[in-house]
């Protein structure tokens, strides 16, 4: 199949060429001939997908078709709305390169950055605006964004802006909003309230869906390295310099543990850096651009700022502690195995967290294999302690809760070369404590 077939006009196709792709992906084949027909639509797909193409190239089609006001007032007549300042830049940047040689003017606002600029660009026009949704309500207010002539409205992530809190401000948007406009919305997993949401606010959808819900990419492959908790960085700096890793995506629970392994990694002479909500945007977006550049080794994020990241071909994710919700492990290893590329998801999984792990395994209906690193060998003695969310308790993680046993510390050759297998030990009472 080609992009020709699906009925793609010949500026769409020029610029997905340019991109190097020759062949639609599973989601793109299904969803832009529904969408160029004018159908509302619910996708089920995980980022890694190609579903940004997949509603990108027939939305700006669908624009492209009627005539485009020459006017500085030209109306926003495409809305994305987005739950991370990332995303939003990504599909931004997509819009922008897809849309290359069809005259439509494009934005993104976000927060975190000063309005103005976003201002100045709203108030000469635009027909495809990418927003998160705090920022988009300011400019409302400010009467920079006019959304009354909206056509089509994409929901991104949809399932992830509910989880952030985002429902009031979606709301209010809609209420912005023309009654009669193409819908299209996509979401990772179809919750009770997803379903509640979508009922509301598509017409007769058509439901396209690439990948079972929480199915990993089987272009992961998946291994857990059990540990103990004391020891994960150690396990971490060794895993990366024996197996010269040149860049891996880290992920941790908390902000402030994110902060603590990337300082510690890079005076282990492997550098790193943090990304996470309380960094400046300034902050991330140089974080990621020395990430994507090489320039930094090991990017450090929390599940919320990760969300939406799309690096080509990143080959390593690292889950230096567990999510305390399931359907994050499914996020956070779908940065790796992205369009086609094989990829290689670790987790570093100590006591606590094998009542994580269970939940982790039942989600995907599968067990991951367990491999013990020669040297790393999990102390027997340990015992299983609650786990920190990051939300107010004031236990530390990264204290083994006794001293380390005397198991070997040379690690000069790979452990890759001396693994043994193991089973993950039963009879853990970790307390899952609850997600914030
Ligand atoms: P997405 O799921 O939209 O985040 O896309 C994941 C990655 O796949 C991005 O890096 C896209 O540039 C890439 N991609 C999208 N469509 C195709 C395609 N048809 N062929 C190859 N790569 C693609």
């Amino acid at each position: 199949m080609s992009f020709e077939s699906l009925g793609l006009r010949a500026e769409l196709i020029r610029a997905v060429s340019e991109k190097g792709y020759d062949t639609p992906t599973a989601i793109q084949q299904q969803a832009i001939p529904l969408i160029l027909e004018g159908r509302d639509l619910m996708g089920g797909a995980q980022t890694g997908t190609g579903k940004t193409a997949g509603f990108t190239l027939p939305l700006l089609q669908r624009l492209a078709e009627k005539e485009i006001s020459s006017s500085s007032r030209r109306p926003i007549r495409a809305l994305v709305l987005t739950p991370t300042r990332e995303l939003a830049a990504q599909v931004a940047d997509s819009v922008r390169e897809y849309g290359e040689y069809l005259p439509l003017r494009s934005a993104v606002v976000f927060g975190g950055v000063s309005i103005n600029p976003q201002k100045q660009k709203l108030i000469k026009g635009v027909d495809v605006l990418i927003a998160t949704p705090g920022r988009l309500l300011d400019h409302v207010g400010q009467k920079t964004a006019d959304l009354s002539k909206v056509e089509i409205l994409v929901l991104d992530e949809a399932d992830r802006m509910l989880d952030m809190g985002f429902i009031h401000d979606i709301r209010k948007v809609l209420a912005l909003m023309p009654k009669q406009k193409q819908t299209l919305l996509f979401s990772a997993t179809f919750s009770q309230e997803i379903k509640k949401l979508s009922s509301g606010l598509l017409n007769s959808p058509a439901l396209v869906e690439v990948a079972a819900q929480n199915t990993a990419s089987e272009l992961v492959t998946q291994v857990v390295h059990p540990v103990d908790k004391g020891r994960k960085r150690e396990l971490l700096s060794n895993l990366i310099g024996s197996n010269n890793w040149k860049q891996v995506l880290v992920f941790n629970r908390t902000k402030h543990s994110a902060n603590r392994l990337a300082t510690q990694l890079t005076s282990d002479g492997i550098n790193a850096a943090a990304i996470h909500g309380n960094k400046s945007q300034g902050a991330r977006t140089k974080a990621l651009a020395d990430f994507k550049s090489g320039k930094v080794r090991v990017l450090v994020a929390t599940d919320i700022a990760a969300r939406g990241l799309d690096i080509n071909q990143l080959p390593h994710v690292v889950n230096y502690d567990l999510p305390n919700v399931a359907e994050d492990y499914v996020h956070r290893i779908g940065r790796t195995g992205r369009a086609g590329n094989e990829g290689e998801a670790m987790s570093l999984v100590c006591i606590d967290e094998h009542k994580l792990l269970r939940d982790i395994e039942r989600l995907i209906k599968r067990d991951i294999p367990k491999v013990v690193i020669d040297g790393f060998e999990p102390d027997p003695s340990i015992k299983a302690e609650p786990i920190n969310t990051g939300r107010g308790q004031q236990q530390r993680n990264n204290k083994p809760s006794r001293k380390r046993p005397s198991a070997s510390k040379d690690n000069s050759s790979s452990p890759y070369n001396s693994r043994s297998n193991s089973n993950s030990r039963s009879g853990n009472r970790a307390r899952q404590t609850s997600r914030g």
